[in-house]
């Protein structure tokens, strides 16, 4: 096994081993970039270290290997004293997890090969300089030092020459301040600065393998759901430098707008500066545009290897690039994280220049990107009260009150507050809060700042950069300049404040928001929309085309009402997968319920039912009417009992109250009897679905005739409806056969008696385990499976559907035990091979019958990859959610 790749024997299809800084080093090299030539070692040897706590034998040969031929090449030996080989120690995992994990730059300063530093770069002050950051990022990542005590140290040496920067220090105030430093790490860590290079490159390898389990990584991943076992690669580069003088710099770059997808030249350039600083949003930079003026030679090399790269990726890429006296330098590349409504006018212009074809579109967007879409935007209309405005970062409109550490976000957030996180600037630590926060508004930093890319990561709205806002996190206030840019508003830890990720603007106190363009024209009701509005739901809709286009599954909606079904076409649905039932017995009727359940005769009972038989059959009609020509799946009454009884404590006080005080109850006395009868410990698992179908005589058979009855209405009145039975909560195949029995007796009698000919079929759920398991028998009576996913979570892991996610799931999240809950992305090795079982084993009876999905994994994009992988013919989920799941099913199927 070989533990390290030369750039130049690498590539970009190589991420899961060489990480995605590697692959992309190793591609650009390949490529023909300038890029400081370097090594990586790969994530097989992160993942010996992690498992193991060791290196693996091999490695330290190999880096030796390596780093030879990388001296040779350079003509120069890491930490030579005359004239030293620097490199920098970077981490880069798989998947960018941006400021997460270390980096160690400078690495081969030492006392010795300072002063050849400084004498081959003729610049004493350099050398120093970063000999001091050396000892500082070392101290700090690899040996665990407080990071402000070094800070502090360098603000001391500021103050104690009376400047403001650090450019004012001169090299002898430097070379103190590394006499500082190495005493600070002497002090705290009980061992001197290591002086021997290859040592300082060891250790610093190490602390990188070590920064994968790092709280803030943990986190990270949890968040983007990274798997925890991937390891990170380290990557070794010689260093070059942009803080050399005026002709050096640094900078980043995006191929296109990561915004809206224009192409242009987007990005931020920061003159005499190494590129932890722009990244950090420690100083403010300069659009990169004005880099033409500053180095045109530099400039003019960049645009073009922008455009090498984005034809060589096929996509928009971002840059990080350093120019050391007038050399451009490449220092990274990778496909650019970009906001939902860029990730869907990219693919579409991607299309239009021939670079890709609309199956390879499709992978570019993602349903969660589709859903951030049809969130609501600020009312344009409104009248507002401008604070200013900073950098369109994220897009979206949050409200909320304004704090202004994360430790106060999180905790006002757990009592249920919305909150605006903000900050002169983010960082790792911050994590949390921008967790728990609306938004994120900061003061500092351009649109690659860490706020603005953890924000765009995670979906959440962000301005960053709102230089017009000063930001006093001491006091716990900001202060604004208002439109005019002549007051001084001050806004206090508390106060309600809108900001809008779309457009930069930051308003106070509660902005009203619109509904989203994208939603508009799913409602077919897009018009007068904004050209910007326009142009990303022109790429909406041909992206959607495609996804139509391609897809296998269909996908249907789960609908009580005309008014949902209605809206559910108009998004795509191409029928209903699940009409509860029980959900048309809520409000007022629920009392004709809890009469049906309680009747002790006969009459009673027959007196409720009939009662509820002309309500059924005109929601069906209504149902029908809303979905003609399309099937519409029935579910017959599936009440967890305990939803639609009396309260048994409320009752019990009701009639001790009454008894005390002398007055009648005897009908409140009969129902408690009632209710005590039929309570149950556990109501989830007991009298529901098919079992009250069985032991309340003519419930289902009320609703049969219900069904058939509206579709005999609705055919004769010259419309084409086309129901589905379905009968809930199934153990075993003789309770469907008893029910289908009843049923098809119901359907006949209506048939004779309307003279139509119904084409009614029927079916059931599988939702339990024995059903799943029994799957090939109950298929002989039944014309379709839907899986209840949601209920088949709950029985298969045993978990409570209601209670499990307010009691541990938290904990679980955080233990790693799943990185989703079950009940949101199907659980693929338990409830997933059980599905799958299933279905094979009803299509080995009955190879017609038909399949799809109705519990809420039914619109979940993960789990819609994989009820089309299982072969299902639909997928069904909330109205709202039928863009998602359309879009999911074409994208698994490209
Ligand atoms: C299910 O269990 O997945 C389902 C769709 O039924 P309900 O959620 O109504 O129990
Ligand atoms: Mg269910």
């Amino acid at each position: 096994q070989k533990f390290v790749y030369d750039f130049t024997e690498g590539n970009k299809d190589l991420k899961d081993l060489l990480g995605g800084k590697g692959a992309n080093l190793a591609e650009m090299t390949n490529l023909g970039l300038p890029v400081p030539p370097g090594f990586t070692i790969t994530t097989e040897a992160c993942k010996v270290y992690l498992d193991s706590g060791s290196e693996p034998t091999a490695l330290r040969d190999e880096v030796s290997a390596h780093l030879e031929a990388l001296e040779k090449r350079m003509g120069k030996k890491l930490g030579q004293a005359d004239d030293p080989l620097l490199v920098s120690v970077r981490s880069g995992a798989k998947f960018s997890m941006p400021g997460m994990m270390d980096t160690v730059l400078n690495i081969g300063l030492s006392d010795a090969s300072v002063a050849g530093l400084a004498a081959q770069a003729g610049d004493e002050r350099f050398a120093w300089d970063s000999y001091r950051r050396l000892i500082q990022m070392f101290g700090k990542t690899v040996l665990g030092v407080d990071g402000e005590l070094f800070e502090e140290a360098l603000d001391e040496a500021k103050r104690a020459k009376g400047v403001t920067t650090d450019v004012e220090l001169d090299a002898a105030d430097l070379k103190r301040l590394v006499e500082d430093f190495k005493a600070t790490v002497a002090k705290e860590t009980g061992r001197d600065f290591p002086q021997e290079p290859r040592e300082q490159m060891d250790l610093a390898i190490r602390a990188v393998f070590d920064s994968w389990n790092g709280d803030r990584a943990k986190l990270y991943r949890r968040q983007e759901r990274i798997p925890g076992d991937l390891g990170t690669a380290v990557n070794i580069c010689s260093m070059v430098f942009g803080n050399l003088g005026p002709d050096s710099g640094t900078g980043v770059a995006f191929t296109r707008d990561p915004a809206s997808g224009h192409q242009g030249v987007y990005g931020d350039y920061l003159q005499n500066a190494q590129g932890e600083d722009v990244v950090a949003g420690i100083r403010n930079t300069v659009p990169l545009a004005d880099l033409e003026r500053i180095d045109k030679a530099s400039y003019a090399q960049l645009m073009q290897i922008m455009e090498t790269l984005e034809t060589h990726y096929k996509d928009l890429c971002d840059i990080e690039f350093t120019i050391e006296r007038g050399k451009l330098w490449m220092l990274q590349t990778r496909v650019g994280k970009r906001t939902a409504g860029a990730a869907f006018r990219i693919a579409t212009q991607l299309v239009d220049q021939g670079l890709i074809d609309e199956a390879e579109a499709l992978q570019r967007v993602t349903g969660a990107q589709l859903a951030q879409l049809m969130f609501p935007r600020f009312d344009e209309k409104a009248k507002t009260d401008l604070l200013g405005r900073g950098i369109a970062a994220s897009p979206g409109a949050a409200v909320g009150k304004a704090v202004f550490d994360s430790y106060t976000a999180v905790k006002w957030s757990r009592s249920g507050e919305k909150v605006i996180l903000i900050r002169r600037e983010t960082n790792p630590d911050d994590l949390d809060g921008m967790i728990a926060s609306e938004g994120i508004l900061t003061s500092r930093g351009g649109k690659t700042s860490h706020a603005a890319v953890v924000a765009r990561g995670m979906g959440k709205t962000c301005v960053c950069g709102a230089e017009e806002l000063e930001v006093d996190t001491k006091r716990r206030r900001m202060t604004a300049n208002g439109p005019d840019g002549k007051q001084s508003i001050v806004i206090e830890e508390g106060e309600v404040v809108s900001i809008d990720g779309s457009t930069g603007k930051v308003y106070r106190g509660e902005v009203p928001v619109v509904p989203s363009p994208v939603v508009e024209y799913f409602e077919g009701r897009a018009d007068g929309a904004a050209e910007d509005a326009d142009e990303l739901v022109k790429a909406v809709h041909r992206v959607m085309t495609y996804a139509d286009g391609g897809r296998r599954l269909q996908v249907r909606a789960n609908a009580d009402n005309a008014e949902d079904a209605a809206r559910a076409r108009r998004f795509g649905a191409q029928g209903i997968g699940l009409c509860r039932t029980e959900h048309m017995f809520l409000g007022e009727r629920r009392e004709m319920v809890e009469r049906l359940i309680l009747a002790d005769h006969e009459d009673e009972r027959d007196e409720a039912l009939k009662a509820l038989l002309p309500l059924q059959k005109s929601d069906f009609v209504e149902l029908f009417e809303a979905m003609d020509g399309l099937p519409v799946t029935v579910r017959l009454l599936d009440p967890p009992l305990h939803e639609f009884l009396p309260d048994i404590t409320d009752l019990s006080v009701r009639v001790a109250l009454a008894e005390a005080r002398h007055e009648p109850h005897e009908n409140e006395l009969r129902l408690l009897q009632a209710v005590h009868k039929l309570h149950e410990q556990n109501p989830m698992l007991g009298l529901r679905g098919v079992r009250l179908g069985l032991v309340i005589p003519g419930l289902f058979a009320m609703q049969v005739r219900a069904i058939a009855e509206a579709a005999a209405e609705r055919r004769n009145a010259g419309g084409d409806p086309h129901a589905e039975i379905m009968i809930p909560l199934v153990g075993t195949v003789q309770e469907l056969e008893i029910v289908r029995e009843e049923a098809e007796r119901v359907i006949a009698e209506v048939e004779r008696a309307t003279g139509t000919d119904l084409g009614l079929t029927l079916g059931t759920m599988i939702e339990l385990p024995r059903a799943a398991l029994t799957a090939g028998q109950i298929a002989e009576a039944a014309e379709f499976f839907s899986f209840g996913t949601n209920d088949l979570t709950q029985t298969v892991w045993g978990f409570s559907r209601d209670d499990v996610e307010a009691s541990f799931f938290t904990a679980y999240l955080e233990k790693g035990i799943f990185g989703v809950s079950p009940f949101e992305t199907i659980d693929r090795d338990g409830v997933g091979s059980l599905v799958r079982a299933a279905a094979e084993a009803g299509r080995a009876t009955r190879p017609d019958l038909k399949l799809g999905v109705c519990g809420e994994h039914g619109g979940d994009p993960d789990s819609v990859h994989f009820f089309h992988e299982v072969g299902l013919d639909y997928v069904s989920c909330s109205p709202f959610r039928i863009p998602v799941a359309r879009l999911e099913a074409g994208r698994a199927a490209a």
